[in-house]
């Protein structure tokens, strides 16, 4: 996290416009801004060669992470640099939530972007796991966007592992599902929320990225769009995104159905 090893590489990414800041609104603050609650820090464009399969796909990653974090964070590298503790600087890394932004295609042509606010699974979008479906629709997001004549944008949001519980729980619930209850029961099991993912990050980084005008959104998810409409992005109409239903993972989508998720008993046939 070279960011914060050396000061003066800061500087000089700031000065390359690689490095930006904005406030909770989307809005660019200039490098000497204040930085309030809910601002974020953006390192790129990062040219990210993508290939799943045989397919490839070119994208712009932005690495995104909450100031009040990074300032953490920075403050505690600032006194390891002092006492010269660089063996302790793989312990910054560990706790900060850095979410990522891909960018497909050219966003000058953007009237009515496809977007993906994509929760992150490692069980599922690294291991291949069948048990949820999302391996499957991030690579399909990527695919319909790619394949969109104007493209679009996935956020990527690091913190929302298991529905915000985090992967320990996960973990956890898992075990309790194969006892017989569902995805929602097994959080309750827990003391834990249904679903405790805060999608305020992602509304943020899509004001900044998208502006302002509409957006097509690739979810079967409700509360998605509500939580995204209360953070003023109202102009976001709904696409269903089902992909990866598997004899492995028709209950766990049957669960979310009840739920309120927008799938129809054709959907998970
Ligand atoms: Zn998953």
């Amino acid at each position: 996290m070279f960011t914060y090893i050396d000061p003066s590489v800061r500087e000089r990414l700031i000065d390359a416009g690689k490095l930006l800041r904005i406030d909770s609104n989307g809005q660019l603050l200039s490098a000497d801004a204040e930085t309030g609650g809910g601002s974020i820090s953006i390192l790129g464009p990062i040219p990210l060669p993508l290939a799943f399969g045989d397919q490839h796909y070119d994208v712009q990653w932005y690495a995104c992470v909450r100031n009040t974090e990074l300032t953490k964070i920075e403050e505690i590298a600032e006194h390891l640099r002092a006492e010269k503790a660089q063996e302790s600087f793989a312990n910054l890394a560990t706790s900060m939530a850095v979410n990522s932004v891909l960018i497909i295609g050219d966003p000058e042509k953007w009237t009515d972007p496809l977007v993906r606010v994509h929760s992150s699974c490692l069980t599922g979008d690294v291991f291949g796991s069948e048990r949820c479906e999302c391996g499957p629709q991030l690579h399909s997001a990527v695919e319909l966007i790619d394949a969109d004549a104007q493209g679009g944008i996935v956020v990527y949001m690091s913190g929302h592992e298991g529905r915000g519980i985090g992967l320990w729980a996960k973990a956890a619930t898992y075990l309790l599902q194969d006892g017989g209850e569902n995805t929602y029961e097994a959080n309750r099991s827990l003391g834990l929320p249904d679903d405790s993912r805060d999608f305020s990050d992602a509304a943020t980084l899509l004001k900044f990225f998208r502006g302002a005008g509409p957006f097509r959104l690739l979810t079967n998810n409700p509360k998605k769009i509500a939580d995204l409409k209360e953070a003023g992005l109202n102009e976001v109409s709904p696409v269903k995104h089902v992909f990866g239903v598997t004899d492995s993972n028709k209950r766990y989508l049957a669960a979310k159905r009840d739920w309120g998720h927008e799938l129809d008993d054709d959907d998970i046939k």
